[in-house]
């Protein structure tokens, strides 16, 4: 058929070129990073319960400072770093750097539980639980000072495989959270046997919930939904006084957001809560 368009058509920009070769560079340096001590950095962002203002937890977030780009944003160098072998590696990095600062608050009498986003290849990986108890050994630190954050997309990578490895973490007693939730194409009935304390309703919802009707509607359903599983839920992204009563209402159990606080370093964090 002369009138069919040919089937591949490949398109060479000087554009795509630069970002390709980015990204390469970006994987490189960020290999380095890991065993650079002064490049990686968490900041923590304080999760507060609706229904006191108490702060319970607080997510630990990845920072990059490049040494000659400066400031790399997670959002560029997470998906990266995932599509790459490195994914197991940097959770080692997060999950011991937050637990090293859970140690150094937990003997300030701080209490908080710490939140770690952990990444679809952890799940595959055998014997993460393992590595995730040890960790906890070698800080001196109970289970329950530390929450995991897994994004529904994750666990779809490999259901079964993640079922088992999130069964583990669970059996240990270690806070399990299903994060960017409504974002993945997870069926509801992984949701109902997700062995999940906490369901973290993604920003993208939450974000201008106080203007659309159809928008209200749906972030309510995902709360009743989600507490009626058993599930205690978070709205992240929570920008306004406006969201924060409308989330109130709606019986959300705790809001994370710039309302509260952007994520800060530890010395700030602590500061905030007045520590
Ligand atoms: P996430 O886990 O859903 O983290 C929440 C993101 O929302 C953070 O972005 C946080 O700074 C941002 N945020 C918090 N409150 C607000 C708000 O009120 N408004 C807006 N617009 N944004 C808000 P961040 O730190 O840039 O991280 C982006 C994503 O990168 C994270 O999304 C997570 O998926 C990934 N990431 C960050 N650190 C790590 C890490 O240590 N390990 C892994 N595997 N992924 C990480
Ligand atoms: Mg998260
Ligand atoms: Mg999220
Ligand atoms: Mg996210």
């Amino acid at each position: 058929d002369a009138m069919a368009r040919p089937s591949h058509v490949a398109v060479y920009s000087h554009e795509e070129d630069a970002l390709y070769q980015r990204r390469f560079n970006l994987l490189n340096d960020f290999s380095a990073a890991l065993t650079s001590r002064d490049q990686l950095r968490l900041v923590f962002q304080p999760r507060i319960c609706v229904a006191t203002d108490a702060c319970l937890g607080a997510e630990a977030l990845l920072r990059w400072n490049h040494p000659t780009l400066g400031a790399v944003s997670p959002g560029e160098f997470i998906p990266i770093v995932e599509r790459s072998g490195l994914a197991q590696a940097t959770t080692a990095w997060v999950l011991d750097a937050a637990l090293r600062q859970q140690h150094t608050w937990r003997q300030a009498g701080m209490a908080l539980q710490v939140s770690v986003n952990v990444s679809a290849a952890n799940l595959s990986e055998d014997g993460f639980a393992d590595s995730v108890h040890a960790c906890l050994a070698r800080h001196h630190l109970p289970p329950d000072c530390l929450e995991l954050e897994i994004t529904e997309s994750a666990i779809m990578e490999e259901p079964l495989k993640a079922h088992a490895t999130l069964a583990d973490i669970a059996a240990l007693g270690v806070g399990l959270a299903i994060d960017d939730f409504g974002t993945g194409y997870s069926s509801l009935s992984y949701l109902q046997k997700m062995p999940a304390d906490v369901v973290k309703i993604d920003q993208s919802f939450i974000r201008d919930l106080e203007h659309g009707a159809r928008q209200q509607a749906l972030v309510k359903a995902m709360i009743t939904l989600s507490q009626d599983l058993g599930h205690r839920v978070v709205a992240e992204g929570v920008e306004s006084e406006a969201v924060l009563a409308f989330l109130r209402d709606a019986g959300c159990d705790e809001a994370q957001g710039y309302l509260f606080a952007a994520p800060m370093e530890a010395p700030a964090f602590a500061a905030y809560l007045r520590w």
